[in-house]
């Protein structure tokens, strides 16, 4: 089957939209990857089953997305669908102390809307560009708190378009990780909050994000933090400690303003992000025997 006969076949089959040759530029934070050969932006759980099933019974290899801002697409881009859950699927419903929300949703609106609902535990999340998805399966986090600390359950799509609920307990959450299988597609995650004062959850919403715009660039193309953070260690910290704020490759630039960060300041290839990588690894490594992991997840080919 080619790419146009998937598309057409696809397109029957979702409500949502069916793109071919869909530059990843477009859907992701860094700006940065070739072309998807279809992206599917599925409109309901329904779209995602069948899209799951079609790239399934046709062998086709399925890249599940959120909201990009933690991925780097490779400059050949991804080859087969891309299944990008955002808009479309991305219902918010509020019922006492809980917020279900669909994998689709942003989590700032989530958070905007339990400080709405008078529900205090998602202030930390109030600037993580994440979809919710993508939030639970990197168990998101920022000022000492974590997405695990406020979710209930998660339901999940399997391979097999079977429907399960995973207990917060059986998600395996550690620091950025969840023990989400990587088959496993999230539908939605229900949050449990503690009523509190409106105005008090929106003020440390902004106080949140003031402190996230004084100490990230938010002025670049960017996928947050680069590396993950050592036991014990800041990443930014040793990479600033080997003299890597201003290291560039092409137009990658590692920030001045946080050194965790690697800025898109112009037409950044996703190689030259790899290669500035490469460089400030083995920096680290020479300096401090320390071998950085990376946070964000490099996809396509
Ligand atoms: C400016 C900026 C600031 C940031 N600040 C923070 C921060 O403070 N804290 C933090 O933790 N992160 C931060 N990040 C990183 C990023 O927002 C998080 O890692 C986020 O959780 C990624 O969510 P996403 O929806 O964009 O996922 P994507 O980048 O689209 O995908 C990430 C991973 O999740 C998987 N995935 C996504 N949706 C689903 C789904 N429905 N089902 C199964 N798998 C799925 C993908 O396959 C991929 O493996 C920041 C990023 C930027 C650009």
């Amino acid at each position: 089957m080619n790419l146009q006969e998937v598309e057409h076949h696809l397109g029957r089959l979702v409500k949502g939209s069916v793109l071919c040759m869909e530059s990843m530029q477009k859907h992701t934070s860094w700006r940065i990857g070739g072309p998807a050969e279809i992206m599917v932006l599925p409109a309901s759980a329904d779209d995602i089953g069948q899209c799951l099933q079609f790239a399934r019974e046709r062998h086709i290899p399925l890249t599940v997305m959120g909201n990009g801002s933690n991925l780097l697409v490779k400059d050949n881009g991804i080859r087969g669908i891309v299944l990008k859950i955002s808009r479309g699927f991305n219902k918010i419903v509020v019922s006492g102390p809980n917020i279900t929300a669909e994998a689709g949703a942003l989590v700032p609106l989530v958070a905007k809307k339990a400080a709405e609902a008078g529900l205090s535990g998602l202030e930390f999340a109030a600037g993580i560009p994440a979809s919710i998805g993508g939030a639970v399966i990197m168990n998101a986090g920022a000022h000492g708190q974590g997405i695990d600390e406020v979710i209930r359950e998660v339901t999940v799509l399997t391979p097999a378009g079977e429907m399960l609920v995973l207990k917060k307990e059986d998600i395996g959450f550690r620091y950025r990780k969840s023990g989400i299988d990587k088959n496993l597609i999230i539908l939605q995650a229900d949050f449990v909050l503690t009523p509190g004062d409106p105005l008090e959850i929106r003020a440390k919403n902004e106080t949140n994000l003031i402190k996230r715009r004084r100490s990230q660039p938010l002025e670049y193309p960017s996928a947050g933090s680069v590396f993950a953070n050592p036991p014990g260690q800041w990443a930014g910290w040793l990479i600033e400690q080997v003299g890597g704020k201003g290291m560039r490759v092409g137009d990658a630039l590692v920030s001045e303003k946080h050194a965790n960060f690697i800025v898109n300041v112009g037409r950044a290839t996703a190689e030259d992000v790899l290669q500035l990588i490469a460089q400030i690894k083995q920096k680290v490594f020479e300096k401090f025997n320390i071998e950085l992991k990376l946070e964000v997840q490099v996809v396509g080919e």
